[in-house]
């Protein structure tokens, strides 16, 4: 049930990298013939994914994932154009890879504006339009929210970047091999995804550069990925990526109708049977395999460890600040108070999730809900209160 921390390797997936493990496990970059072949299948990759998302194959630029690709196309695109402009909008709910790549930047002197989001977790399209200055050298804007799964209206902000000659990048990891993406239809200038979240390997992500984007390199070194990415390629991992982002996107629409059954399932078994219960993000402009709850009177921190007891795996938000005491920045962005957002969980499913697994979810949920609320002083106040009226 955290499938947007991580997946599975596809079984397919596995057998397409072997090869180059264990047998052809030569570097693409060497000059003898041994090398040659599996220069070649590195090459057939990245034309394969090039194609899924209307781009040409030198247009993707393979890097160690998504956070990477996040760093890239920020400090890239700043470093490229400073002369021109010091001035980057994003939004409140990006991934850490990308607010923290914008913190590192404002300490260095470029400006950052953080916009708003309404209480779906939507941006505004006119908000990012209103944003924009002379001095405004990009706009990043992510394509899902990996907390809350809304969909943000990436299109629409390309269309816009585009019409006042801003660069528009977008962190795809969550949306890549779960919703149909053609940059040029959708005046995506960078693109960040990961094949971990996808069924690929992990430590394997890209960067789509549209030709002629400005944008320095971060990795110095060797010539590879065309001299804008030094370090040994990643062969087997990106054979792998590839395999599964055509994988992902043969089965993209039959897994969408079965997580989006299973989705509904669970959102509706959850708000009947557990009272004080609320469902964060947009309904239908939604990742199909995220859910994403508040239960009042309790701390979804709590909640996690009692399922954890049930084996089931769930996040409080995202894994990268399970630890920290602060509430979610998604949550907060969507105007929760603290005390609400501190009772959430996310649970994130995929394909391989029966109705049967839903429903022991649910029934998990449920008691360990009333555990938690029934050792609450919070609650007891509450209940008292609500029949005293
Ligand atoms: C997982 C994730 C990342 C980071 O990708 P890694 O490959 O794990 O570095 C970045 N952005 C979003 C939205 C993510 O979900």
């Amino acid at each position: 049930m955290d499938n947007a921390a991580t997946t599975r390797v596809l079984p397919e997936v596995f057998e397409a990298m072997k090869p180059y493990l264990l047998e052809e496990y030569g570097n693409p970059s060497s000059t003898y013939e041994f090398s040659g072949k599996i220069a070649q299948e590195v090459e057939k990759a990245r034309s394969a994914i090039a194609e899924l998302i209307g781009a040409t194959e030198k247009e993707i630029f393979f890097t160690s994932g998504g956070s990477e690709s996040d760093n890239w196309a920020i400090k890239g695109v700043a470093d490229a154009l400073r002369k021109k402009g010091n001035h980057i909008i994003t939004t409140s709910i990006e991934h850490h890879a990308v607010l923290e790549t914008c913190k590192f930047l404002e300490e260095r002197g470029f400006e950052v504006t953080y916009l708003p989001v309404d209480d779906k977790g939507l941006v505004d399209p006119q908000a990012v339009e209103n944003a924009i200055k002379d001095e405004t050298i990009l706009i990043s804007v992510m394509f899902a929210n990996n907390e809350i799964g809304s969909i943000e209206p990436v299109a629409k902000i390309g269309e816009i970047a585009h019409a006042h000659g801003v660069i528009f990048h977008t962190d795809a990891v969550q949306a890549f091999g779960h919703v149909a993406i053609n940059v040029d239809r959708m005046n995506i200038d960078l693109l960040s995804a990961s094949a971990h979240k996808l069924n690929g390997p992990k430590g394997v992500g890209l960067l789509y550069i549209r030709k002629g984007v400005k944008i320095s390199n971060l990795i110095h070194g060797g010539a590879q990925e065309r001299g804008r990415r030094a370090g040994t390629t990643n062969a087997a991992g990106i054979i792998g990526f590839a395999k599964a982002a055509q994988i992902a996107a043969e089965r993209m629409a039959e897994r969408c109708t079965k997580e989006t059954a299973l989705r509904n399932r669970l959102i509706e078994k959850v708000l009947e049977e557990i009272p004080y219960t609320r469902v964060n993000g947009d309904l239908t402009k939604r990742l199909s395999n995220n859910v994403s709850f508040c239960f009042r009177f309790i701390e979804g921190e709590s909640l996690l460890i009692l399922l954890d007891q049930k084996g089931i795996c769930a996040s409080s938000g995202s894994a990268c600040t399970s630890g920290a005491l602060d509430p979610s920045h998604v949550l907060l962005a969507i105007g929760l108070p603290h005390e609400i957002a501190h009772g959430s969980v996310r649970l994130t499913l995929s394909d391989e999730i029966t109705p049967e697994d839903i429903d022991f979810t649910v029934e998990a949920l449920k008691q360990a809900v009333k555990r938690l609320r029934d050792m609450s002083p919070l609650y007891e106040d509450f209940v008292k209160h609500e029949s005293g009226k």
